[in-house]
């Protein structure tokens, strides 16, 4: 049943599942075995993970309160400025 080497349908369903942090450190430790050979999957991987990764980064951006209110403060200062010179 637990076989070592994946077909690249598994190998592709694990990777998938790697995403939602479903995966086995078994399903993990197939999949890095497969990878090793099949460059297609490897590609699905990396493709993959770029896309997670992206993800990620725009939460932070609009986690960011810091960056928010540093952008608000501009946008205040300008409409200020503006306003003096009129
Ligand atoms: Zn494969």
């Amino acid at each position: 049943m637990s076989k070592l080497f994946l077909s690249c349908d598994e190998a592709s369903h694990v990777c998938d599942k790697f995403q939602y942090n479903e995966s086995t450190f078994l399903e993990r430790l197939k999949f890095k075995m497969h990878i090793i050979f099949c460059s297609l999957c490897k590609k699905h991987m990396v493709s993959n993970m770029k896309l997670t990764e992206s993800i990620k980064k725009s939460d932070i951006k609009c986690l960011d309160a810091k960056s928010k209110s540093e952008m608000k403060k501009c946008f205040e200062e300008e409409l200020k400025k503006q306003n003096t010179t009129e």
